[in-house]
């Protein structure tokens, strides 16, 4: 028997053919479509008959993710979901309030492959990709759970998004699609730690979605000891990308800077960052604007890192001003809730293995 497909992994083209297949008129396509999009099931749909209903329940599903746990931030109302997926197993998403709208950080993956010292998602390595309508129904089950109209996306959550490319490139073009979610590629943003083949890929689909790179380190020595993946692509060859990037989609490129003491948080690490960004991406001809983000590490029990003092970290980002990169620290939101990625996972995991969970 052939597997039952996922209705909200369709695009409308999809759903058609599927729709066809067991006789249904063309229009249904259209009747349906924009439901789905929005978290109804086909139950749940006034408009669509019960033969209808039951002739589709016979070769396709639909399901949401389901929310496992929800915590809230009694400091700032920024929510964390762990959601169940339909084979148990379990991903983060973070709801954050911004003046201009609420964004949700998604996870793309279950787990992650690429080994990121200080990374609390990846200690036990990558389970699976998530698929398209896991990567949409995270962001449909939040907006029905909380009730609010999402405005942004950040693909920062658990997995490298660019490691699970096909899929996320088509829940891009369904988010934003007119009569789903609707969300402005302008107010998407995608984090990776630089795959470079996969930068050049998502460059030449020239969606203007903004691309985070994860540098965390200002030389290839620092960065390969954190990031493996540096091994691969070096900084050189990342930052080459980048300004394919740029050139391709004018989008200016943020990087994530994640501060640990005493690795990579001295005033001549600010320093050799700054040179290098200014070296390698601007020229006489073309200057790109950069900014980075700093963000003093989230210390996650089995890494053993510790995050950077106050201190350094105001120094960090005063001397990447005066030598010309513009730079934030990461305003930490749902401090007391855990929210950053991975660890609801891990105490999750833990807890079904029964591991002391101090
Ligand atoms: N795989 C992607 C996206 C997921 S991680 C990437 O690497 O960009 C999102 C961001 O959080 C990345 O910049 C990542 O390096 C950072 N990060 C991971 N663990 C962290 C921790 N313990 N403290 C602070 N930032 C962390």
């Amino acid at each position: 028997m052939e597997e039952k497909q996922d209705l909200l992994s369709l695009d409308k083209a999809e759903l058609e053919t599927l729709l066809l297949s067991i006789g249904e008129p063309r229009y249904r396509a259209a009747q349906m479509f924009s439901q789905l999009q929005h978290g109804r099931a086909p139950e749940e749909m006034t408009n669509i008959g019960k033969q209808t209903r039951e002739k589709l329940a016979a070769v396709a599903v639909y399901s949401l993710p389901r929310v496992r746990q929800k915590l809230v931030s009694a400091l700032d109302g920024t929510v964390k979901y762990l959601f169940e997926l339909a084979d148990g197993h379990c991903v983060e998403s973070v709801l954050m309030h911004y003046e201009h709208g609420t964004t949700i950080c998604i996870s793309s993956q279950v787990g992650c492959a690429m080994g990121c010292k200080f990374c609390a998602s990846t200690i036990g390595g990558r389970v699976r990709n998530l698929t398209v309508s896991e990567l949409l129904g995270q962001v449909i089950a939040a907006a029905r759970d909380s009730g609010e109209r999402i405005g942004g996306i950040v693909m920062m959550g658990i997995g490298e998004p660019l490691d699970n490319f096909d899929n996320v490139v088509k829940f891009l073009q369904l988010v934003n699609h007119p009569e789903g979610q609707n969300i402005g590629y302008r107010h998407i943003s995608l984090s990776t730690c630089g795959l470079v083949d996969r930068i050049d890929r998502l460059a030449a689909l020239a969606l203007p979605i903004t691309l985070s790179i994860s540098l965390h380190a200002p030389d290839d020595e620092t960065r390969s000891a954190i990031m493996p993946i540096n091994r691969r692509y070096p900084i050189a060859a990342l930052l080459d990308a980048c300004r394919r990037y740029y050139a391709k989609t004018g989008r200016r490129i943020s990087f994530e800077y994640t501060l640990i003491a005493g690795k990579n948080d001295a005033p001549e690490a600010a320093k050799r960052l700054a040179l290098l960004l200014n070296r390698s991406l601007r020229t006489r001809t073309e200057s790109m604007p950069i900014h980075v983000n700093l963000i003093p590490v989230n210390e996650v029990e089995e890494t053993g890192f510790q995050r950077a003092g106050k201190q350094a970290v105001a120094r960090f980002a005063a001397v990447l001003e005066e030598n010309g990169i513009r730079a934030t620290v990461r305003r930490k939101l749902g401090a007391d809730i855990n929210a950053s990625c991975g660890q609801l996972r891990r105490a999750d995991l833990k807890e079904k293995n029964g591991e002391n969970n101090k």
